[in-house]
């Protein structure tokens, strides 16, 4: 990943920080923390799918860090005295996704995981170093698509854009293969015993075939859950990695509490699938919901909260410690928990739409849908600020983007720089009081009708690109009784528990409960998922900290 070294081309300018050099006195530091040994040429320090791997700073002589698959092997990088080793992986103990190799004899300090957490834990200054320097090589290998995996998929499946919308919003580097730009794709499918009509197909480290694989199957092969204890009681599960999880996580997990987040998809909820957020503290020019997500989530980690890539299909409530069961029927206890699963988008009504879910209609508007859509005509639907910002954000792109509003004015329900963005934009054209009625396609999403609720008047247009950003629902049907909802299905917490509602529940306590906490002792719930709650990052955030200190509260009742 060097410009004078061999290696991957750079596609940032930033090398002294993706390869910074530390001072003697850093260096110091470090060795610290952990020991100082010699090594010998070809000796390999660390093996692609190695977990929690050990840190290195080079001392003297030279380590190489190259890509295995197959028998091959690409350079990444040449790590010199002064340098070290690392990225992401090296903060959640995720299996390696490169070989390091020792090329010139000489001297390492090696820290194991846990030194290495101490460290970044201790020591702020190295901390930014580090920290900064893992996350821009991440970066880098995401850009030259150097991963320990390959995905072969099709532009027209819905299944293709599910991984790779998985694999990108963890942050997980992967080669690309499209059966329909890559005709040649046949010989490597046959080297696996692969049909093409069983893509996606992913092939883990060049070893493991999965056909059309789940989130979790993707996540177990990846081993993105096999460092984590599943067996001892948490203090705290929190349940959703959204901004309100997440903000739990990096609180909690800094204030010592054992943590562990369960995510059914990944980290960055809602605002994940928000293409630039502009009215989130802090950051005047925008972010995108996925920085966003990212930042926290190696934030989180730092502070040694975990991450599962799973799914809660149940809570057990009926004795304490509590009980969260997974999908997969796996039961992890708990001193308490808190609820941040948020909402889901809502559907439109009609009977044909999932046949073309992510083969044509879209929830999400992210650089991955703009690439699919091209320079073609695109519709957004929803008058809220998620469909405006879709809206402005496509237009960059689309040839036309029709912005389809059910109301009469987006005054009631858009922000004002949005509206004026719209309204400035040539490209997107505002059709109020207008409602989708019907969608058509084979394979993939051909024609959308749409009616003018006004005139009466149907209109056919042969456009195959739907967002549909038209609200969402609470996820809460897996808590199956054990909380008290409100009548829309959110969470009803603190204050708004009504006296019945507490009797209902069969409150144990002579307390009440206080202001996050649901009609169960011990259990918050925060952000959208939330009855009352403000649908806001910020909002979110806020809540999934202080929800944190109510957990300190209970944890010491
Ligand atoms: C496209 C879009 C753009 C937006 N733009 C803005 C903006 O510019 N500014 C702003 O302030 N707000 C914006 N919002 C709103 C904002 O994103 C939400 O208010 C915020 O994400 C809510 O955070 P949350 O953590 O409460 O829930 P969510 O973001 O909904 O996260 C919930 C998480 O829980 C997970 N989950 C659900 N059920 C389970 C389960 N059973 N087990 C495990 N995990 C589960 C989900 O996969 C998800 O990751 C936008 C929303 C959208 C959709």
């Amino acid at each position: 990943m060097s410009n004078t070294r061999r290696g991957l081309p750079l596609t940032s300018s930033r090398i002294e920080k993706i390869f910074p050099k530390l001072t003697p006195a850093q260096i110091d530091r470090i060795a610290v923390h952990g020991h100082v040994r010699s090594v010998q040429s070809g000796e390999v320090l660390i093996d692609q799918g190695d977990r929690n791997v050990p840190f290195f700073v080079v001392m003297a002589g030279e380590l190489e860090i190259v890509r295995p698959f197959g028998a091959h092997e690409t350079l990444v990088t040449v790590h010199g005295p002064n340098e070290f080793t690392g990225e992401v992986n090296m903060l959640s103990g995720r299996r390696s996704l490169v070989r390091a190799r020792v090329t010139k004899p000489g001297k390492v300090i090696e820290l194991d995981h846990q030194q290495m957490l101490g460290l970044v834990q201790a020591d702020a200054e190295l901390s930014g170093i580090l920290m900064r320097a893992f996350i821009l090589r991440r970066v880098e290998l995401i850009a030259a698509g150097v991963g320990d995996i390959v995905l072969v998929g099709s532009t027209y499946s819905a299944g293709t854009l599910r991984i790779r919308e998985f694999l990108m919003r963890n942050g997980h580097p992967y080669s690309y293969i499209d059966l329909e730009r890559d005709p040649d794709i046949q010989n490597l499918l046959d080297s696996f015993h692969v049909s093409a009509s069983e893509i996606p197909v992913l092939i883990c480290r060049g070893q493991i075939v999965l056909r059309n694989p789940s989130n979790q199957e993707i996540a177990d092969c990846l081993g993105f859950n096999e460092s984590i204890d599943q067996t001892h009681v948490r203090d705290l599960i929190i349940i959703g990695a959204g901004p309100s999880g997440l903000a739990a996580a990096v609180y909690g997990a800094s204030e010592g509490l054992d943590v562990l987040m369960l995510e059914t998809g990944s980290p960055g909820g809602q605002a994940g699938s928000s293409s630039r957020i502009e009215n989130y503290l802090g950051f005047p020019t925008g972010i995108s919901g996925q920085e966003l997500a990212a930042r926290a989530y190696n934030q989180a980690q730092k502070f040694g909260a975990h991450m599962l890539v799973a799914r809660a299909a149940r809570l057990i409530c009926d004795h304490k410690p509590y009980v969260v069961e997974l999908e997969n029927g796996t039961r992890i206890s708990t001193r308490t928990v808190l609820i941040a699963t948020g909402a889901q988008y809502r559907k439109l009504p009609l009977e044909n739409l999932s046949r073309f879910d992510g083969a044509g209609i879209y929830y999400g508007a992210t650089f991955v849908e703009a690439q699919l859509c091209g320079g073609n005509e695109v519709i957004v639907v929803g008058g809220g600020n998620s469909a405006g910002q879709a809206a402005v954000f496509l237009a960059q792109t689309a040839k036309r983007v029709y912005m389809l509003v059910r109301s009469n004015s987006l005054a009631a329900s858009m922000s004002r720089y949005l509206i004026r963005r719209i309204e400035n934009s040539p490209t997107i054209i505002l059709r109020l009081q207008t409602e989708i009625v019907a969608v058509e396609g084979k394979d993939r999403l051909e024609s959308v009708y749409w009616r003018n609720s006004q005139t009466g008047q149907t209109e056919k247009h042969e456009i195959g690109h739907l967002f549909i950003m038209t609200g969402a629902d609470p996820n809460t049907r897996w808590l199956n009784g054990c909380i008290a909802l409100d009548d829309k299905g959110f969470i009803k917490t603190g204050p708004d528990l009504s006296p019945d509602n507490l009797s209902a529940a069969g409150w144990p306590l002579t307390r009440q409960p206080y202001l996050l906490e649901t009609s169960l002792p011990d259990v918050f719930a925060v952000g959208d998922v939330r009855g009352g709650s403000i649908k806001r990052v910020a909002s979110a955030v806020g809540e999934g900290s202080t929800g944190i200190s109510f957990v300190h509260k209970v944890l010491q009742e």
